[in-house]
């Protein structure tokens, strides 16, 4: 009975370490996706704020041709007005022409109605009423010189029905001329609206994008928080197993250490933030202490990666392996192989990038080992 009492007192305990450590599981897979979700978003927020800045060039070449139209629109009102100010001008010109010619041909209306009355004898009389011959070349003269002044008085006429046909012509140029600048004038006002319109919905449509980007990195953000939260409530009766690390991998040749380097790939001054260790293709990579794996999956710059929870706010990492052996929630001891080392990720030779996190904080692995 005894023995039995004691069975199910170790079942029941392995039971609550067993949900324990799987709704634990669950969360850190929650906070991971959750992180991933937010690098996603954050380049996304980026390639907008890039789109921004094209969009930006683009605002400002449609402004400057904005300014350039809005200069052609001013340019055009001037030739506008100055057209209609010749159509001004040529209209009372033809106005003034007309006149003349009206009274012009008034009069000599009236004197051909005066020759027709005396039955055109009047001239010939006044020259057969001459006294003597200086009489004669007297009225001779003027007798040419009236004849003289109607022939100008009809070429005149002639020259003004010319003049005032071509004014004509002129002034129906002249307002076709009109009516085309006013046609490019609404012309270039449409596109001056199509452009102003198009400035207006690019500026607004990135701004929008942009807007709910970083509303998503805030919310994502806080369901970030929350879940870090909820490890901490899960993870806060669980204190540290105890002790110095083992070495993870099968020798301790270290071949670059924690801290400020230059990054042999991404080519920039960065934390180097764990150890290297020298670990062919395909030998062991063993947890450094008892633990919980928190995460036994792929990142792109860790590669296959393993991250045990060793209690006390204390977390390993083992990256660039080549093959993982535990999955995530897995129970793991001190010393268990947990993956073969490779190089996958960002790495350039097989070996074990050993990382120890406390209170999320990355130490030198150097002091736990
Ligand atoms: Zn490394």
């Amino acid at each position: 009975m005894k023995k039995l009492i004691s069975y199910a007192l170790v079942f029941v305990l392995c039971a609550s370490v067993v949900t324990l450590g799987a709704a634990y599981a669950n969360e850190q897979q929650q906070l991971n996706e959750i992180h991933s979700k937010i690098d996603k978003s954050r380049s996304q927020l980026q390639e907008g704020k890039k789109k921004e800045k094209q969009l930006g060039d683009q605002i400002k070449k449609l402004e400057s041709q904005i300014n350039e139209t809005e200069r052609e629109i001013a340019d055009i009102k001037r030739d506008i007005n100055k057209t209609e100010q010749e159509i001004a001008i040529v209209k009372s010109n033809l106005e003034a022409a007309e006149q003349e010619m009206e009274e012009q041909n008034e009069n000599l209306k009236k004197r051909l109605r005066a020759m027709y009355k005396n039955g055109d004898i009047g001239l010939v009389q006044i020259l057969l009423g001459s006294e003597n011959i200086t009489d004669f070349m007297s009225n001779m003269d003027m007798v040419q010189k009236i004849y003289d002044h109607d022939v100008e008085v009809l070429k005149f006429m002639e020259e003004q029905c010319k003049k005032i046909e071509l004014q004509k012509k002129e002034l129906e140029a002249l307002q076709a001329k009109l009516q085309a600048e006013r046609q490019k004038e609404m012309d270039k006002q449409a596109t001056l609206q199509a452009n102003r319109g198009q400035v207006a919905s690019l500026k607004s449509e990135v701004a929008k994008s942009n807007a709910q980007l970083e509303a998503q990195i805030d919310a994502l953000n806080a369901e970030a928080n929350r879940l870090i939260e909820e490890i901490r409530r899960l993870q806060g009766d669980k204190a540290y197993a105890g002790g110095k690390f083992a070495w993870p991998g099968e020798n301790t040749y270290v071949t670059s250490e924690f801290g400020m380097r230059f990054h042999p790939i991404l080519k920039v001054n960065k934390l180097h933030t764990g150890i290297d260790i020298r670990a062919p293709l395909g030998s062991k990579v063993m947890a450094a202490n008892d633990g919980t794996v928190i995460k036994a999956g792929w990142n792109n710059s860790y590669g296959n990666v393993v991250m045990i929870d060793h209690g006390g706010q204390i977390v390993t990492l083992y990256a660039h392996n080549s093959k993982l052996l535990v999955k995530t929630g897995d129970v793991v001891t001190r010393g268990q192989t947990i993956a073969y080392a490779g190089s996958t990720g960002n790495s350039t030779g097989p070996h074990i990038h050993f990382e120890v996190r406390v209170n999320g904080q990355y130490q030198n692995p150097r002091n736990w080992l």
